[in-house]
Order: structure tokens, then C-alpha cells, then sequence
């Protein structure tokens, strides 16, 4: 079980204890220095638990939950920022930004590929991309090529589930059977997860 995206210290320690096995400190939203001493906070309460923590520099626009990043605020990694961020925090994997948002996009994203490989080349920890849905087959495995070895993709999913319920409750709407009404929802879900799961090629690597 992973936490995503959580910026909230002891929320994340209830969570540790409470059996997550993974974690993400997201201080990104903090200055560079407070981001450093908060996820080393995290890591150092993690490891007693042997929880992996997720970390986040740079900063990703977009909206997720109650996280909202104004597109002039956003930011990409700075590689050499980054290096001395995952030595001085011993993070367990890092999430850069290299031009994805979270949400829907209007346009395709350009993302930039030479900040990628120069952040593969010097850093030995997984990289993380945020903000994967709507990202191109052709791209997300060109990032995979280039260190990415975890992708979040949340609004390709979310979308297409809402729609699949509405549409239940449009053809049947005195439905009052989750077992029913959900169904066709998680169907569509898990086919787009399972094509997911060929494009990054990771079917069998669980
Ligand atoms: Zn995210």
C-alpha cells in the first residue's frame, strides 16, 4: 500500500505505523532547504519501519486533491539540485518534474528529455513521473528508457470510471447495487491499467 503526495508529517507517521509500506513526502510546495530537512524528517522515522519514502523536487502544476499548482509556479528539477537533494535526504526514489502536470491537459505536454537523462546519469535511485495521463505511448516509454521507473497516472483512470457510473445510472436509474453499478466501471478501469501495464513494460515484473 503507498501513500501518495502527502505533506503532512504526522499523518504520514500515523500511516507508517498504521502499515503503509510506502510513502510519499510531498514538501515540494517549501522552499528547497525546509524540503530537504522535512523529507529527512520522513526518512529517518521510514527506515525504523523499513517504509521506502517517495520524495518530490521540483514542482509539478496541475490539480490533485487538495493541491493546486498555478502554472507559473511550477517548476522542473534542477539535475545537480536534485543529486544533493537524494544524498542529503536518502530518499528511495525521487519524482522530478520534467514537464507534466497533474489533471487534464489542453495540449500534449513537451517533456523535456535532456534533464531526464542527465538526472538518470548521475542519480542511482528510481525517478518517479507525476502527471502521466494524457502523456503519449511514444513518451512515457521514451521516460522509462531514461530512468523513470515508477508512472502515476490517476485522471485517465478517474475519468473514464465516473463516466462508466453515469452512464449506469442514465440506462438504470433506480440502480442501488454497488456490486452492480461499479462493475462496468472497474472493468474499463482495469483494461486501461492492463494497457498501461504493456506500454511501460512491466507485465511480469511484479
Ligand atoms: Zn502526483
Amino acid at each position: 500500500l503507498h501513500l501518495d503526495h502527502c505533506s503532512n508529517v504526522g499523518f504520514l507517521q500515523e500511516c507508517i505505523m498504521a502499515g503503509y509500506k510506502s510513502v510519499m513526502i510531498d514538501a515540494s510546495l517549501e522552499d528547497y532547504e525546509d524540503n530537504i530537512k522535512i523529507t529527512q524528517e520522513v526518512v529517518k522515522f521510514a527506515k525504523k519501519y523499513n517504509v521506502s519514502v517517495e520524495a518530490e523536487l521540483g514542482r509539478v502544476g496541475g490539480v490533485e486533491d487538495d493541491r493546486v499548482v498555478d502554472e507559473k509556479d511550477a517548476y522542473l528539477t534542477d539535475p545537480a539540485m536534485a543529486l544533493e537533494f537524494v544524498e542529503k535526504t536518502g530518499v528511495d526514489s525521487l519524482a522530478v518534474a520534467i514537464g507534466t502536470a497533474h489533471g487534464v491537459y489542453e495540449f500534449e505536454p513537451e517533456l523535456d528529455f535532456n534533464r531526464l537523462a542527465k538526472m538518470d546519469e548521475i542519480i542511482d535511485i528510481p525517478l518517479v513521473l507525476h502527471g502521466a495521463s494524457g502523456v503519449s505511448e511514444k513518451d512515457i516509454q521514451k521516460a522509462v528508457s531514461l530512468g523513470i521507473c515508477k508512472i502515476n497516472i490517476s485522471t485517465e483512470l478517474k475519468i473514464p470510471f465516473s463516466r462508466e457510473i453515469k452512464k449506469y445510472f442514465d440506462e438504470n436509474p433506480m440502480a442501488s447495487d454497488p456490486r452492480k453499478y461499479f462493475t462496468p466501471a472497474k472493468d474499463v478501469v482495469k483494461s486501461i491499467v492492463i494497457d498501461k501495464i504493456k506500454i511501460c513494460r512491466s507485465n511480469n515484473k511484479a
